[in-house]
């Protein structure tokens, strides 16, 4: 019921948006129309809605490449794998999503030309921009550890994972095909840089939740496999969350790198960086996170002095980097790992003035997250718009990222961090919201905190963030994205 209530609440407040918000941000009397071409590479969550503040903006000849037919909104797939929504409510039809007035090439872009200013496609063709946003996101390596594909094909090995549309909807149907009671579950984590770096284990709690919930935990061993030494690269949630830990009767690996998988004898093999000895696990359900893949130089990396500091920094510093998408590499804009090299406060490309980066496909030291791109993309449309008049930039984005690591069924912890893992709760004492309205704050698994994750951000990202009318923590207001920044530098 309150789901419904809270919907017929949100189309109100969409309606109102589309009113007041387009009439503040875009109507014809307010924003100075501007005819320079804004090519945009990448048609995912920062592509899409970067593309409509443009436009929102004034900024009417907008172009996205992007060759998939489908958008998802991938923060939904962790409660797929949960059995808490549908597969369909994640992906619509990329013409759907596409915003009104931009024009979409269906295409790859295939190669950078910064000096010409233009990117060559797949076909061969070329064209031409005065500005160009790349948001290309992050690949997925399937093919990384031995026996891993072949694994998620199989529909009886017990592998699964939530980092694909397909294999989402397995987790939760693997979860249930599981004949032996009580049954052992791994969960890892890659020793690598990956999107929503909470997901490895929000599906874990839910499922142990689950497993409580159906009188099926007694005797169930669950284990959490991770390189780290810690449950979280923030000290302030992993704490909480290593608590949780014990008492919910979860066993941790830390230091443990999965290197491969025997699908047909349901045995995954892992390297403990302690001892540096190959140690097997056999399993019923194995939950492998996407870019869990070897890179000699990270075996060298303390994993306990990465989590503790900011992880996607070290990671990005310790050498190439297999994850960035392959056209990026050796790209003239992206860095010597491969992603989109760019100021990690204006997002401007440290090499080319007119190319911005934003999303998962940049080295911005922030958490890989749909919350970081709607932090980010007020920041480029802002200096955008700075760089054709021609003014020095002043949009910075402070590295926020939020995680809402879903601890179970219905309940969860809202972690919001800045650069450098700094705090920055929306509903802690010192946040937007403060904690005393709600009586409750961040660190605290929370019901309204699921309430958020399962109805109202999917809602909002389909109805507002998609046509460029909302802006993350400000929600439809417009934020100052001229920051103080020098906490975070
Ligand atoms: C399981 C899971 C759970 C998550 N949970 C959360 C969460 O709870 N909260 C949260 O905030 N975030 C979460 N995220 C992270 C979030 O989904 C990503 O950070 C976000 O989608 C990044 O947006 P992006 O546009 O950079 O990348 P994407 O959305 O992946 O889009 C990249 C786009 O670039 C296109 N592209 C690729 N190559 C080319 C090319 N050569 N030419 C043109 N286009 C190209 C792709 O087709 C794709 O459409 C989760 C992600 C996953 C996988």
């Amino acid at each position: 019921m309150w789901a419904n209530v809270a919907k017929t609440t949100l189309k109100a407040a969409a309606a109102t948006t589309a009113v007041t918000g387009v009439y503040i941000v875009s109507y014809p009397m307010f924003v100075k129309k501007r005819s320079e071409k804004i090519v945009v590479v990448g048609g995912g969550t920062a592509g899409i809605g970067v593309a409509a503040m443009l436009q929102n903006e004034g900024l009417k000849n907008v172009t996205i490449v992007e060759p998939s037919n489908k958008h998802y909104y991938q923060p939904l797939w962790t409660l797929v794998g949960g059995g808490l929504a549908s597969g369909e409510a994640s992906v619509k039809d990329m013409k759907d999503v596409i915003p009104k007035g931009t024009d979409w090439i269906a295409k790859k872009v295939n190669t950078f030309n910064p000096e010409k200013n233009s990117v060559t496609l797949d076909d061969g063709s070329s064209i031409d921009y005065d500005y160009l946003v790349v948001a290309a996101g992050m690949q997925t390596d399937w093919d990384a550890i031995p026996g891993l594909q072949e694994g998620l094909e199989q529909p009886d090995s017990g592998v699964v994972s939530v980092y694909h549309p397909k294999y989402c909807t397995k987790t939760w149907e693997t979860f249930h095909r599981i004949k032996s009671n009580p049954a052992t579950y791994l969960f890892t984590f890659p020793p690598t840089v990956l999107k929503c770096a909470g997901a490895p284990q929000k599906i874990m709690w839910i499922l142990e939740d689950t497993l409580r919930k159906e009188g099926k935990r007694d005797g169930a061993d669950l284990t959490f496999c991770t390189p780290g030494g810690a449950m979280f690269g923030v000290k302030h949630y992993s704490d909480k969350l290593e608590k949780i830990r014990i008492e919910r009767g979860v066993n941790a690996a830390f230091k443990h790198k999965l290197i491969a998988i025997d699908p047909a004898r349901k045995i995954a093999t892992f390297l403990d960086l302690d001892t540096n000895k190959k140690v097997q696990k056999s399993f019923d359900m194995l939950h492998v996170s996407a870019e869990t893949y070897v890179h000699q130089f990270l075996q060298l990396v303390s994993f306990h002095a990465v989590l503790m500091s900011d992880l996607s920094t070290t990671f990005h510093q310790v050498g190439p980097h297999m994850s960035a998408p392959a056209f990026l590499r050796n790209s003239p804009i992206s860095d010597s790992a491969g992603w989109v090299d760019v100021d990690k406060h204006t997002l401007k490309s440290t090499k080319y003035d007119n190319i911005f980066g934003l999303g998962d496909c940049t080295n911005t030291p922030n958490s890989k997250t749909a919350a970081a791109v709607t932090s980010q993309a007020p920041v480029v449309v802002h200096n955008i718009e700075r760089s054709i008049d021609k003014l020095p930039l002043d949009g910075m984005y402070s590295g926020y990222a939020s995680c809402p690591l879903v601890i179970a069924r219905n309940k969860v912890m809202l972690a919001e961090f800045g650069y450098g893992g700094k705090l920055a709760e929306t509903f802690g004492p010192d946040g937007k919201f403060p904690h005393r309205l709600l009586g409750t704050d961040g660190e605290i698994p929370h019901r309204f905190f699921f309430f958020l994750k399962e109805t109202i951000f999917p809602y909002v990202y389909w109805n507002l963030w998609t046509k460029g009318w909302w802006y993350g923590t400000n929600g439809p207001l417009k934020p100052n994205v001229k920051i103080d920044i020098e906490g975070s530098k």
